[in-house]
């Protein structure tokens, strides 16, 4: 008798299996967690390095969220919650993000006075701050004010001009960061501005931030050598503008946000997009079924988005009852999308590395994660305390909370009197920065890979297409045994965080 059953096996009964309903059988070892390679599809035409997408939500991913994702090797999709403005602005910033250059440091006018300073320092702990004629980044360098410029002085309404270091060192705009690096070194200044030709501030090299700088060689990036950024859209008729709005910008994938994917407005739109944007790259979803897939591949998606309810923060499948268990809606869809060549992500549901193993061995290429990524840095709003533990907050994009901000156009619900949310919205501990969780869930991801027995994204598919992968449902016992249990008390050590970015 075989040990384990092929995925066809598992799933034939259809039964709405989830991740932890299932487990993977080991497979063989020859080859070190070193020769693990994780690199993978995203779409037809984009390869990522890490196989870790964040969800467009609006306590989940923005600039920041997006920059430091693509510099690990994954990529960050901008959620729509916001002006087209405000998207387009984000993207573009990934999109112009230079290792080791600020590109929108924040400014002061000769008017402002010390005491803005001080608040700047308090809100994000640094005081070199570059001014500037108006006060805004895009005109002429008027001066410098650092620690030692306001140090000693007790009146705090004194006005920047009269404490500012007049003609700092600055260097042009185009210089390289070794070049940068050079000069801040030799003038023993902290804080270098970048100039262009006529004196206006183009950006901020910081010497704090390039005793941090590393390199990023698994970063993801496009042919023109930028990072990469997605972006959401609804399928409603006035983001045909927003969507323009973020092509100009540099967009390089779009996901179609809907939470039941399978409309007629996905479907038009998505014809409407190959048509206006032939090269544009277009990820369309959620759906859960081989017909849903079918359809949206028909009309021109280039990468499929699994998941109906399994979101930590989703009530759908209590609300709706419609849905799948997300194992079974990830082998299902990847096992037809695999025979039309598009790559399936994995959305929602992911609570651990184990969860995004067992999604990859089902056939999806990349999964897309809210909570994994929730509480960290570098997500948007701020980190405040409750009963002495650092909180941030993490919202489904359904809730009544981010309904009430324009997020409810994935479910059809913006115009409606009553509205049903489908989402909660609560508080996720501070998990430290994404440049530490990151390289954990990849270390992680590789050491699986080896107990599996393969060494890439690659051999991953062909062992499933092959029934070489098999894996066990587990009881309700064999879960708990699974888990951590029978401890008087113990400690589960954070993901990534055992030492933190400042
Ligand atoms: P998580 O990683 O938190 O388990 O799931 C994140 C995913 O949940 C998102 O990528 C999105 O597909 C989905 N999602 C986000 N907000 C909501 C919501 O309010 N309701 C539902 N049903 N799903 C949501």
């Amino acid at each position: 008798m075989a040990d384990g059953m092929t995925a066809n096996e598992v799933f034939h009964s259809h039964s709405s299996l989830t991740y932890d309903d299932l487990i993977i059988m080991p497979g063989f070892i020859d080859f070190g967690v070193q020769d693990v390679k994780l690199q993978t599809q995203l779409t037809r035409e984009i390869t990522i390095q890490a196989p870790l997408c964040s969800s467009p939500m609006d306590t989940v991913t923005e600039t920041e969220m997006a920059v430091n994702l693509a510099l690990l090797g994954g990529i960050g999709f901008i959620h729509y919650n916001n002006t087209i403005e405000e998207q387009a602005r984000m993207v573009r910033k990934v999109k112009r993000y230079e290792n080791g250059f600020i590109t929108d440091p924040i400014v002061l006018s000769p008017a402002h006075q010390i005491s803005d300073v001080d608040s700047i320092r308090e809100r994000h702990g640094f005081s070199g701050v570059p001014i500037t004629e108006d006060g805004t980044l895009q005109s002429r360098l008027v001066g410098i004010v650092t620690n030692r410029d306001i140090d000693f002085e007790s009146d705090r309404t004194i006005t920047l001009d009269q404490v500012m270091t007049r003609d700092p060192i600055t260097a042009p705009k185009g210089i390289t960061l070794q070049e940068a690096n050079r000069i801040l070194r030799e003038s023993k200044k902290g804080k270098l501005p970048i100039v262009d030709e006529n004196g206006i501030l183009n950006s901020l090299v910081s010497r704090n931030d390039i005793k941090k700088n590393r390199d990023f060689p698994e970063a993801s990036k496009s042919a023109d050598k930028q990072l990469m950024v997605g972006a959401a859209i609804s399928t409603r008729p006035d983001d045909r503008t927003r969507l323009a709005a973020l092509v100009e910008a540099g967009v390089d994938v779009i996901v179609v946000d809907s939470a039941q994917g399978h409309s007629v407005f996905q479907i038009e739109l998505l014809r409407e997009i190959k048509a206006t944007y032939p090269d544009l790259q277009v990820i369309a979803g959620n759906v859960v079924t081989r017909d849903q897939c079918e359809s949206l591949i028909d009309s021109g998606a280039d990468g499929i988005r699994v998941g109906m309810g399994p979101g930590s923060i989703c009530t759908t499948q209590e609300t709706m009852a419609v849905g799948r268990g997300q194992a079974a809606a990830v082998y299902h869809c990847a096992s037809y999308c695999r025979s039309r060549g598009v790559p399936v992500i994995a959305d929602g549901g992911i609570r651990d590395i184990g969860h995004i193993v067992k999604a990859l061995s089902l056939g999806s290429s990349a999964v897309m994660m809210g909570l994994m990524f929730s509480g960290t840095s570098e997500t948007p709003g701020e980190y405040f305390y409750q009963n002495g533990v650092r909180l941030k907050r993490y919202r489904g994009m359904a809730s009544i909370e981010a309904m009430d901000s324009g997020g409810g156009k994935r479910y059809f619900a913006e115009d409606e009197q009553v509205r049903v949310a489908q989402g909660v919205s609560g508080m996720v501990m501070d998990k430290g920065s994404v440049r530490n969780l990151v390289p954990y869930l990849c270390q992680g991801l590789k050491h699986a890979f080896q107990d599996i027995g393969v060494k890439s994204m690659t051999a991953l598919h062909g062992a499933l297409k092959d029934g070489k992968i098999t894996f066990e449902t587990r009881t309700q016992s064999a879960q708990r045994e699974g888990g951590v249990h029978d401890m008087y008390s113990y400690e589960k050590p954070a993901m990534g965080a055992r030492e933190r970015v400042e």
